[in-house]
């Protein structure tokens, strides 16, 4: 073992930034090194994965020094971390005696090593050496980069979903449901079958009841001033959530406003701990499955459901891992 440049390690911490990146997390990436060079702890931002705001990359990397090491003294040890330290890791570094501080790019907003504040040059009873500016412009463009793609991927969004909360919302999703399931539905079930179902599932009554008592979720698809659709989804205590409905309306297909809903899903599930979405498909919706597919869904099981009346529901099951 042997102690390495504070770029060296500077570019480790680099590396779990851009791995926090990669699962949409800000990237921050953290390094605790002894000064024999024995790497104690890392860490990374996982604060939208673990959806808690202690899971800063500071923490996890003095967490695990903590338990390497066998203590709560972290004394002959330096952090190095990629963006300047918020008040709540500069506290953890001074609780745990880091001789060092080590960091990248300043933040203006909440740095608290001499943006913001400097919590280290203060009369606590601990002061850690401080040093920035290593690697300060690599570090700068990965947050740079990461949230200008933030941002083009927001603005790319035509659509908005209203979640349904009025009785005035429940009309125009029953209203939806009465055009869309009449024009889409024949070929694949029959008249009659399409009646029943649209007064079963998708009357006022229904809607307001699904909403209220079943556990589910509606949002009205708005483009501009126009609601084009809409989607209805149900959270699972299998960790999955169930995309119960989407449906967009004839002049409006084709043009990937469904993809915009899967994003919006897929957001959904990163932020209530969702792993999956899943959902079922008519075997003869062809048209149905094929825009599933596209958009990354893969068949996971099959399954005929009895909905009364003589009518039953023959379907796919479809899944997308998130
Ligand atoms: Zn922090």
């Amino acid at each position: 073992m042997q102690l390495m440049s504070d770029e060296f390690y500077m570019a480790m911490a680099l590396e779990l930034a851009r791995e926090a990146a990669a699962e949409g997390e800000t990237p921050v990436g953290a390094v605790v090194v002894r000064k024999d060079g024995l790497i104690a702890g890392k860490g990374r931002n996982r604060r939208e994965k673990n959806r808690n705001a202690l899971c800063h990359a500071e923490i996890e990397a003095v967490n695990e020094a903590c338990k390497t090491l066998g203590g709560w003294r972290l004394s002959g040890c330096t952090m190095y971390v990629t963006l300047e330290p918020c008040p709540m890791c500069a506290g953890a570094i001074i609780n745990s005696r880091i001789d060092r501080v080590v960091y990248a790019a300043h933040d203006s907003k909440a740095g608290s090593a001499g943006s913001v504040v400097n919590l280290f040059g203060l009369g606590y009873n601990h002061k850690p050496q401080l040093e920035t500016g290593v690697m300060h412009a690599e570090s700068e463009a990965l947050l740079k980069e990461f949230f200008e793609t933030l941002r083009r991927k927001r603005k790319m969004f035509r659509t908005k979903l209203v979640e349904v909360k009025t009785a005035e919302q429940v009309k125009s999703v029953a209203a939806l449901a009465d055009e869309i399931w009449h024009e889409w539905f024949p070929g694949i079930i029959s008249a009659e079958q399409i009646d029943y179902m649209v007064e079963k599932f998708q009357s006022e009554k229904a809607v307001t009841e699904q909403f209220e008592k079943g556990g589910y979720r509606y949002y009205l698809i708005l483009k501009g001033s126009t609601y084009i659709g809409y989607t209805a989804i149900r959270g699972d205590s299998d960790g999955r959530l169930f995309l119960s409905k989407i449906y967009i309306k004839k002049e409006y297909r084709g043009n990937g406003y469904a993809r915009e809903v899967f994003e919006f899903m897929k957001e959904y599930c990163r932020e209530n701990g969702f792993k999956a979405i899943w959902l079922t498909v008519n075997k003869h919706n062809d048209h149905a499955s094929a825009v599933y597919e596209k958009c990354g869904f893969r068949i996971v099981g099959e399954d005929v459901t009895d909905i009364g009346n003589g009518y039953v529901m023959d379907d796919y099951f479809f899944q997308l891992d998130v």
